[in-house]
């Protein structure tokens, strides 16, 4: 203690940053390029400066691109994956309103907590984690349930599916239902046509396919859905992610931008640095790499002897693979053995799935066969390893 009364300074932060390289290969944050990276280093705008609203304009032009949407309300929540989920849960629906959510993995169970957390209502239909639900199931719960809104989550990041998403559109609308979609964990990676197919609102996240640091979101409102949120009886819970004041500040309404949070700078250049990777490869492309580099991946894994665990390679997530860790085989000491020796991250499941699945993350920058070979690599020599 000094005599001033001030506590004495922590010696950690007189020491330079402690930093390890790594390849990380599981289900998000991905490596960053050097571009993403050297654009974080930008000189600091102002958030509200002519320089900045350009970025944002060019953020919302690449968003539209890769929703594959015209939609006016789309725009970037400051916050990770969780921000957008929490904004389109809090901003969709009033206190009571039911809320259909479907769950086959740890995201519809999370969605249901804010659900309840906002005063709404949530219903559930389940799934085992591994298995996508079909129309005819959804139907059923349209009409027992008649919700006000749907989610889904097209690519399960805990129970490793990808979601077919044609024709739920147009089944909620006729239930007078508005479509969500939780594309965090494979917006870029997997083909998705937000109006084509019919979706009310649409989010993600910048730390998986879009490789870019974690805390930005881009979320997208049908005008069904902005409606909703115009016209909603109470106010939106939240005032940090009140829809209709973040669309002022992103330059979506027709009045003049109004301050409401400072955008966090330096990460809305680096979403631009990752969404311009995406246009400069095109989305078909950026689709078929994942979808080829996946492929890769699953024979590798068969070929050790290793089961997937979805069986139905149509239904599985190109930008997460859940892989059986087998009988008398610890998940952590492989995963530790690929850190230590390789530097290349491997993760265990999650929820229901903890120790008992790999999660193998194949995103953006990282979605290359050398990374595969690598990533097969460490795992066929640390199970070689771990059952010595
Ligand atoms: N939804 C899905 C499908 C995810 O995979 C994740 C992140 N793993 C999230 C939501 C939440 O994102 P965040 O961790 O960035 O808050």
């Amino acid at each position: 203690m000094s005599s001033t009364g001030v506590s004495a300074p922590p010696q950690c932060l007189l020491k330079p940053l402690d930093f390890p390289h790594k390849t990380l290969m599981g289900p998000g944050p991905s490596n960053c390029p050097p571009r993403i990276l050297a654009a974080c280093a930008l000189p600091m705008l102002g958030h509200l400066h002519p320089e900045f609203i350009k970025i944002m304009d060019e953020v919302k032009e690449g968003l539209q691109y890769a929703f594959q949407t015209q939609n006016t309300w789309t725009f970037v929540i400051s916050g990770t994956g969780h921000g957008a989920m929490e904004a389109a849960c809090v901003n969709l629906l009033e206190p009571g309103e039911v809320a259909l959510v479907c769950q086959n993995g740890i995201w519809g169970q999370r969605f249901a907590d804010m659900v309840d957390r906002n005063g709404s209502v949530a219903e559930k239909l389940i799934r085992p984690m591994g298995q996508v639900f079909n129309l005819s199931e959804i139907e059923e719960g349209l009409k027992k349930y008649n919700p006000a809104i749907l989610f889904i989550t097209h690519g399960e990041s805990s129970g490793a599916t990808a979601q077919p998403l044609e024709g739920l559109g147009d089944l909620c609308h006729r239930y007078n239902c508005l479509l969500l979609v939780d594309s965090v964990a494979a917006l870029g990676g997997v083909p998705m046509y937000m109006d084509k197919w019919g979706i009310d609102v649409l989010y993600s996240g910048s730390q998986k396919v879009l490789s870019s640091p974690p805390g930005t979101s881009p979320i997208a409102f049908s005008p069904q859905a902005r409606e909703k949120v115009l016209n909603r009886k109470t106010k939106v819970r939240s005032y940090y992610f009140d829809a209709g004041e973040l669309a002022n500040y992103w330059g979506c309404d027709e009045n003049p931008r109004r301050y409401h949070h400072t955008a966090p700078v330096s990460s809305i250049y680096a979403l631009r640095e990752g969404l311009a990777r995406l246009v400069e490869m095109g989305l078909e492309a950026s689709w078929k790499n994942n979808r080829e580099c996946a492929e890769q991946l699953w024979t590798g894994v068969e070929k050790l002897g290793l089961e997937l665990w979805v069986p139905n390679k149509e239904e599985r997530n190109p930008c997460v693979t859940a892989v059986k860790v087998p009988e008398g085989v610890n998940w952590k000491d492989v995963a530790d053995y690929a850190m230590k020796n390789y530097r290349v991250e491997i993760s265990g499941g999650l929820g229901q799935l903890a120790g008992k699945v790999w999660r193998i993350g194949i995103m953006g920058y990282n979605a290359t066969p050398d990374n595969i070979r690598l990533v097969l690599r460490a795992l066929g020599e640390a199970l070689e390893n771990v059952r010595k």
